[in-house]
């Protein structure tokens, strides 16, 4: 049984871990896989590949996490890119609904100050150790 903290970590981060699981549901009646790492549910492969390359950062994303759904291009992928993604897993847990507006809300002011609208996103900027 996870603790109670986590319970409610759960529930605070469920908007998002819903659109999440969503993708990844499309992801398997895709051909694609799960697999559960810790308190996470991690999606690869079938139709969530293509979506994942065709996001706007870079060349697209090799990942990308909702609440506590990870989303990967493969399974090397999420190997590659789980510390990166679990420093965002935290921020959904410490923000709850409202990471999706703060996130955004960064990368406009990020943008409009001359940044990079991704790399520059203090979200982004924790979760690269930087
Ligand atoms: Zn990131």
């Amino acid at each position: 049984m996870p603790s109670p903290r986590t319970t409610l970590a759960i529930f605070w981060a469920l908007p998002w871990s819903a659109i999440g699981l969503a993708i990844g549901v499309l992801g398997l009646a895709s051909g694609g896989r799960m697999q559960r790492r810790g308190r996470t549910l991690e999606f690869y492969g079938g139709a969530v590949a293509p979506l994942l390359r065709s996001m706007p950062a870079g060349a697209g994303a090799i990942a990308m996490t909702w609440g506590h759904v990870i989303l990967g291009q493969s399974a090397a992928a999420l190997d590659a890119a789980r510390q990166h993604e679990l420093v965002h897993v935290r921020q959904y847990e410490r923000w709850g609904p409202l990471f999706g507006p703060a996130y955004l809300l960064c990368s406009a002011v990020t943008w409009v100050r001359g940044g990079d609208a991704y790399r520059d996103n203090p979200f982004e900027r924790e979760a690269y150790g930087s």
